[in-house]
């Protein structure tokens, strides 16, 4: 089967340009303020829902949507340009992450006019977040074997059972969950009659339950679903459709420069820390890195304007993903050889925070096993 991977050319137009300069003025401001501290993987555990309404205030987020709905009508490419900067300034941006990445796309896609109305605005001026209901226990890499399940009453749907691994859930006000609405027996194949919902999560039944991290620190939640009821018009995209939209959601899931600058500001400081003069050893294995990153970054690039002009790069955002995640968890363990603990304080606590989350980049928004499954299909081999 000849391969349908397609990475076009691409560059940023230089009209990316002024954003890049007034995010960049904005970022330096607010650490020379000292509002943060740069750290790593700020885009999942840095919930800092001032410095995300911050952000919408000066016209941030939302970048690409209807401006009808709050937003700004730009081109995804300036989005990139963004969330790049924002990525390499370890800014706090997970409140909004979520919301701004795939939520508020999704309900845009898909979601009818009150939904818009009431949601998106409220999403633009980074007053709202969501977090993301796929998961559960025994359901993770087989998502279409999940067991939770909407039962059509009158006016909307009772939704019961548990999801799990629900990052920021305890801070967040929705998420915009995936349940059966048909059983499996029913539904002609396990890819079928699932539904996604925007589900508050202050409603009746709901319970969130803290995982803590090793480190102690409360990111992941279980929440447990109890006949929670969920309106009729909070059901996002047409019933049964829920697979083929979570499908769509991935693309923008996986595809971001999250994937491979969650540990850059660990990167920049082993810069700084080696020195204008490097060891040949510090130069090479530096030099091998900046490389890399450069070449995920045209790739990334790629998948932007391709998602810019309308297309689903699926498998493409799933080949940036593997080598974005491997080369961000491989950040830390050349930091820590080159440079000796107890040298420079800053520098030890973000390789202490990488090492802590590194062991989720290969996991979160699916495997890396699965996602070069379904490079491999692509091309024809598997
Ligand atoms: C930091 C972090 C944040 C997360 N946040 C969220 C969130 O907000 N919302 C949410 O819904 N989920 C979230 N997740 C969950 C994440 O999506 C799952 O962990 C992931 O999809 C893997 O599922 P699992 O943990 O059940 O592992 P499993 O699917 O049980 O996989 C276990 C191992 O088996 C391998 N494996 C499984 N199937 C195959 C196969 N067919 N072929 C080859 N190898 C296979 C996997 O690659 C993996 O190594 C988060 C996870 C992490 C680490």
């Amino acid at each position: 089967m000849a391969s349908r991977l397609s990475f076009p050319d691409a560059a940023l137009p230089s009209s990316t340009e002024e954003i890049r300069l007034r995010i960049r003025a904005f970022l330096e401001a607010e650490i020379a303020a000292g509002t943060y501290v740069p750290s790593c993987d700020t885009w999942l555990s840095g919930h800092d829902a001032d410095f995300s309404r911050k952000l919408g205030a000066n016209g941030f987020l939302g970048l690409t949507w209807p401006k009808q709905y709050g937003g700004h009508e730009r081109s995804a490419l300036d989005r990139f340009v963004v969330v790049e900067e924002l990525l390499a300034h370890g800014a706090p941006i997970a409140a909004h992450w979520i919301t701004d990445r795939q939520s508020g796309p999704g309900i845009l896609k898909h979601g009818n006019d009150a939904l818009k109305e009431e949601l998106i605005p409220q999403m633009a001026a980074g007053e709202i977040y969501f977090s993301i209901g796929m998961s559960e226990p025994d359901s993770g890499s087989d998502l279409a074997s999940i067991r939770s399940t909407a039962t059509k009453v009158d006016g909307g749907w009772l939704l019961n059972g548990t999801k799990v691994w629900t990052s920021q859930a305890h801070n967040n006000h929705y998420f915009i969950v995936l349940v059966r609405t048909q059983p499996i027996a029913e539904s002609g194949g396990k890819h079928n009659g699932m539904s996604q919902f925007v589900m508050d999560l202050r409603s009746s039944g709901v319970e969130v339950r803290p995982i803590r991290l090793l480190s102690g620190h409360h990111h992941f939640n279980e929440v447990v679903m109890t006949d929670v009821f969920v309106p009729d018009h909070m059901m996002l995209g047409v019933e049964g459709n829920g697979w083929n939209q979570v499908v769509g959601e991935l693309a923008f899931e996986r595809s971001g420069p999250e994937r491979y600058l969650s540990t850059y500001p660990l990167l920049a400081a082993l810069i700084d820390a080696v020195g204008p003069e490097p060891s040949a050893e510090a130069a090479a294995e530096i030099g091998l890195l900046v490389a890399r990153l450069a070449g995920l970054r045209r790739l990334c690039v790629s998948v932007a304007i391709s998602l810019d002009a309308g297309r689903l790069p699926v498998t493409e955002a799933a080949l940036v993903k593997d080598l974005g995640t491997r080369l961000e968890g491989e950040i830390p363990e050349v930091a820590r050889r080159l440079v000796a603990p107890g040298r420079i304080e800053r520098f030890d606590q973000l390789v202490a925070d990488s090492v802590l989350s590194a062991p989720g980049f290969t996991l979160r928004g699916g495997t890396n096993e699965i996602l070069r499954g379904i490079v491999a299909r692509e091309l024809g081999v598997r």
